[in-house]
């Protein structure tokens, strides 16, 4: 059998510990004997990005933006403790952040769903997408302690010197006060980012905010989201059977409880951040879910949603067996490696991907899986086995798929 042929490189951002293993696993015998891979490969490992001092992450961004998909391993946010361990001159900031702002993206997760593992809400059969704006709001805020009373205002000084004052509180008492913004440019990002997604995947798009109580600032958001959506996207979106629904939040909140998934939650940032955790929780696993990151432009890097698994990679260094998930990450490369298709006009990488995807989901159906789904899974045959011995028999399953 022919390899598939690819046409542009994959922007390829190794990682860290336990999914760096993984990774290199993933490629050698699910990727490689089917696929010509063709990458530019950027070593985000945590030793690379201290030898580059970090110009390796800004580097591999830049990739992202010229060729347009990237895929992501798991990488080390480090803090105190990895500074002794890497002997780092710096501690230095998180390679998803770093990215993150580079392409301006909006974060999408989705969770895997598998027979056997059944989600917490019973009604949940579809997944649903969380899409988190990571700009701004309470992230971005200044906030102080006040004593003893006093007059709290909101002042605005214009490009020309002229003052806005508006006031917040005349305290009587010690309290909190808090200011923090957003701006229109990012709005206007993440509305087209999650509007270009629900078209991407073909599912209606929710979006919910309190205007009614933040009637200029969540407003704002709701406003912008329907010009975006009026002027760009009204056409596009009946012509491709999908809907865009604006609630309010706790209507929202309700109706997604009540709902049998299916569709994409976009969430101011708070919002997304405490509504994801929701989510991924009674969806069962965190490494059963895959993240994309979306620029405004269409540029895409695919991610799992889970860490380098640092515990297990310990145990893998003194040459003990780990039963460790990648099934987010193999999805990682299904997802990038469809998108290239795409884009590329390759319908047999597409195809490839699809079929990498079904025997994952196949062979975990079929009761052979890592320990993490053991303990959550509810069929009767079901058998843990080792990291390795999972991919194998993913790529058992995929190599009769691929006949
Ligand atoms: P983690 O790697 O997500 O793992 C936490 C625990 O969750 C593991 O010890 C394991 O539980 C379970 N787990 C997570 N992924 C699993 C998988 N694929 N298969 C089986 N079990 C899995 O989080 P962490 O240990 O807090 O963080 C480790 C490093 O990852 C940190 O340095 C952090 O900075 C980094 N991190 C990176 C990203 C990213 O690059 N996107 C995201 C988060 C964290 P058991 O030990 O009970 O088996
Ligand atoms: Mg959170």
């Amino acid at each position: 059998m022919d390899k598939i042929r690819m046409t542009t490189p994959l922007v390829e951002m190794d990682g860290d510990e336990m999914t760096r293993v993984l990774w290199q696993w993933i490629k050698d015998i699910l990727i490689t004997p089917y696929v010509d891979l063709k990458t530019e490969y950027y070593d985000l490992g945590l030793k690379n990005r201290e030898a580059t001092k970090d110009q390796v992450t800004l580097d591999s961004a830049e990739a992202t933006k010229k060729y347009g998909v990237a895929v992501k391993c798991a990488t080390i946010t480090p803090n105190a403790a990895r500074v002794d361990e890497y002997g780092l001159s710096q501690m230095w900031k998180s390679p998803n952040g770093t990215i993150r702002a580079i392409l301006d993206g909006t974060v999408f997760r989705t969770p895997i769903l598998v027979k056997g593992i059944s989600p917490y809400i019973p009604t949940w059969t579809k997944p649903i997408t969380i899409a988190r704006h990571a700009y701004g709001d309470v992230y971005k805020n200044t906030e102080m302690q006040v004593k003893g009373g006093g007059k709290a205002e909101l002042v605005w000084t214009d490009k020309d010197g002229n003052e806005t004052r508006q006031l917040i509180h005349q305290f009587t008492g010690d309290g909190v006060i808090q200011g923090m913004h957003n701006r229109d440019d990012s709005i206007e990002g993440f509305a087209r980012s999650c509007f270009n997604y629900a078209l991407d995947v073909k599912q209606d798009l929710w979006f919910a905010a309190k205007d009614t109580i933040s009637k200029q600032y969540d407003h704002r958001f709701k406003d912008i989201f329907n010009e975006i959506f009026e002027a760009d996207y009204k056409e596009k979106f009946a012509a491709a059977g999908i809907t865009y629904f604006y609630t309010l939040i706790d209507d929202a909140v309700a109706r997604v409880i009540r709902s049998n998934g299916g569709f994409i939650w976009a969430c101011k940032n708070y919002d997304g951040d405490v509504m994801s955790d929701m989510v991924s929780t009674a969806y069962g696993s965190l490494a059963m879910m895959t993240s994309v990151l979306v620029s405004p432009t269409g540029v895409y890097e695919f991610e799992a949603a889970h860490g380098t698994v640092q515990r297990h990679y310990y145990k893998h260094l003194k040459g003990e067996e780990t039963s460790t998930n990648s099934v987010a990450t193999i999805f990682a490369w299904s997802g990038a490696l469809k998108k290239r298709g795409e884009l590329d006009n390759i319908p047999e990488l597409v195809k490839y991907a699809d079929l990498l995807e079904k025997a994952t989901i196949n062979t975990i159906e079929d009761g052979i899986m890592t320990g993490d789904l053991y303990q959550l899974s509810s069929l009767d045959n079901k058998q843990k086995v080792n990291s390795k011995a999972f991919l194998e028999a993913i790529g058992t399953r995929l190599s009769a798929l691929m006949q």
